[in-house]
């Protein structure tokens, strides 16, 4: 619809204008001609191309239909308009929710604009939901085309979807570039995968005593044509925003399968594998039932096949991933929750998610010094926790010997890391399970409550939900001291202490013996219980009670704790089985509760 409006833009040079019959703003070549006459003519200095987009307009209009839509819109139109005519801005609307504008490049004006609109935006629905976002580009280079300086607007503008603090953005010249790369590698993404050019490597986890392996991992990777092995570092956060990820995840998840397949024909020998699931495939895809589909087409035990799922996918969609764990173990999956401990302060989230393992990353315990002590606090929360559940713990990221040992100490079973074995090849991982020993991962869990005496523990699918209660209980509740006993030589090393405890320093090393008589001496360990107290910490005692033993040993003692002595419970946590090589015990204190 064509409309002579040179009387409403009394600045404007008289030409024919094209107006938006809705808003009565200009529309987009008008919008672009306008702003390019005033540039050549009055060259204004400091001025800017801002653009306003309503996010989730579409769902506005959804939900409360294409009049509430349109009304709000002529609204902000209305408003624009005026500020257009008193201050001689252009004012442009592109169709949809995107609207224009030619103005000063001031901030406290542009943020006037941008509190008007959310005002109107507010006044019509009360919705927070619907805020409008605001790119701008300063206007450096006058020569440029306008419609390329809008595009830059919106360019800064899409950096701010989705994020609710931020919501006016300045353009810069990286987003360009980023923009570019990311859909370039999409492109390659989409054409490489057709292409065969993403494989995935498989990493052990075994059994950190015996290095006998219970199962591998599949990790992506990107063989590509010119710049050879890529990580997934570079790719997956770009394929998860875009929501592509799934379409390479279920191309990995098919080729894990077939890998699966082939093994068995071949007769070699086969371990599970668990593969990785991003909160976006729950989101995009009905994941337990597409892997019963590949368990079914290709013939395989769903116990071959693991899901592992982040525990930072809890938090961002809670409800749903509860229900894809509960399904998956309807199918007969295990399921994993990966690099637990990174959110630890959404353990909350724990509550009801029926895991079978945890996958504690050893990032979180070795970090620097301040965050040392977080670490080591989780890994005893979480070690105490699983000897209580049968929860199993898979220790990942082990690098060093250090680490190991007091991995063995803690008695973790399982690890994964490079200082065992790096992520390999299929073709490598298939002669490394034709030389190395297997352990079968279902017996190691079977065997592993038995050596801790915790059948009671064992729990079913069923039984899970009530169990997990307790394990937001157990991490919470406040573990005294952990230390690691050598059965040994009787060397004892308290790793963590609650301050409540008045007496030596975390760290230090010490022998159990002299250790018992200073808290007895000091008057720590309650005048009734003393006696009996030294003669059950003597070192030939509890070595006659730990070596060769597989089973944890409690004692209840009262102890002082902040000035009042309360029961406390000590246990000592034998490793696989406690000998003259591996002669580490955990030692956990903490308050005993009525069930000890
Ligand atoms: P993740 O699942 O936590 O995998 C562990 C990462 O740590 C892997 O990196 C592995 O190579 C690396 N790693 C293993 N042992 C050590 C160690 O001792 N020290 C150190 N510093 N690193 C170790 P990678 O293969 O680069 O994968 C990175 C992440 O990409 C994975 O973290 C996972 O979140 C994601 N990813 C990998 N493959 C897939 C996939 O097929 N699908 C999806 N959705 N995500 C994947
Ligand atoms: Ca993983
Ligand atoms: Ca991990």
């Amino acid at each position: 619809m064509k409309n002579t409006t040179d009387k409403t833009f009394s600045a404007l040079p008289p030409v024919t204008l094209t107006l938006d019959p809705l808003t009565g703003l200009l529309s987009r070549n008008s919008f672009l001609e306008q702003v390019r006459i005033r540039l050549d003519q009055d060259a204004p200095k400091d001025w800017c191309i801002a653009t306003i987009d309503l996010e989730h307009f579409k769902l506005f209009n959804d939900w409360y239909g294409q009049e509430a839509g349109d009304r709000l819109l002529k609204n902000i139109a209305d408003y624009l308009k005026r500020i257009q005519d008193c201050y001689h801005y252009t004012v442009g609307y592109f169709g949809n929710d995107d609207f224009f504008l030619f103005l000063p490049n001031d901030n406290g004006l542009i943020r006037l604009v941008f509190q008007t609109v959310c005002d109107y935006v507010q006044n019509q629905e009360q919705m927070e939901g619907f805020l409008p976002i605001v790119g701008v580009y300063p206007i450096t280079d006058s020569e440029r085309s306008v419609g390329t300086m809008c595009n830059y607007a919106q360019i800064a503008a899409s950096t701010l979807k989705g994020k609710f603090s931020q919501r006016i953005c300045y353009f810069e010249a990286a987003m360009v570039e980023s923009l570019e790369k990311k859909q370039r590698v999409l492109h390659e993404i989409n054409n490489g995968i057709p292409n065969g050019e993403f494989v995935f490597y498989l990493q052990p986890k075994c059994d950190s005593r015996t290095r006998k392996i219970t199962s591998m991992e599949a990790l992506v990777r990107w063989i590509h044509p010119k710049r050879g092995l890529i990580s997934p570092n570079e790719f997956i956060p770009i394929l998860e925003k875009s929501g592509l990820i799934t379409r390479l995840d279920m191309y990995i998840w098919n080729s894990v399968c077939q890998t699966l397949r082939r093994w068995q024909d071949e007769h070699k020998p086969v371990v599970p594998i668990s593969i990785n699931i991003s909160i976006i495939d729950i989101e995009n895809i009905d994941v337990p039932r597409y892997l019963s589909s590949l368990t079914e087409q290709y013939h395989l035990d769903p116990k071959y096949l693991m899901a592992e799922i982040t525990e930072t996918a809890f938090a961002e969609n809670n409800a749903a991933v509860k229900q894809t764990i509960d399904r998956l173990h309807k199918k007969g999956f295990t399921v994993l929750m990966d690099d637990f401990g990174s959110g630890y302060s959404s353990l909350n989230m724990l509550k009801d998610a029926n895991i079978d393992i945890l996958k504690l990353d050893m990032k979180f315990v070795e970090m620097n010094e301040e965050n040392h002590n977080k670490g080591i606090q989780i890994m005893d929360s979480v070690i105490s926790m699983a000897h209580r559940l049968n929860l199993l713990i898979v220790a990942e990221g082990v690098e060093t010997s250090a680490q190991v040992s007091m991995l063995q100490s803690m008695n973790c079973l399982c690890v994964q890391g490079y200082y065992f074995y790096r992520p390999m090849p299929i073709t490598d991982a298939e002669q490394l399970l034709s030389q190395t020993p297997i352990e079968d991962y279902h017996e190691l869990r079977t065997s592993f409550a038995q050596q801790h005496n915790c059948e009671e523990y064992l729990v079913s699918y069923e039984t899970l939900p009530s169990v997990s209660e307790s394990i937001t209980h157990i991490l919470e509740e406040n573990t005294l001291e952990l230390a690691r006993f050598n059965v040994i030589t009787g060397e004892y090393v308290t790793i963590k202490k609650n301050p409540f405890l008045t007496d030596d320093a975390a760290g230090t090393v010490q022998n159990i013996h002299d250790y018992s008589h200073r808290l007895v001496d000091q008057g720590l360990i309650h005048p009734d219980d003393a006696e009996d107290y030294l003669l059950f910490m003597q070192p030939e005692h509890l070595q006659h009670l730990l070596l060769h033993k597989q089973t944890a040993v409690f004692y209840t003692v009262r102890r002082k704790v902040d000035g009042l002595y309360v029961r406390i419970l000590i246990e000592f946590i034998t490793g696989l089985a406690c000998s003259e090589n591996n002669p580490y015990v955990a030692v956990v204190r903490r308050v005993a509760d009525d069930s000890d």
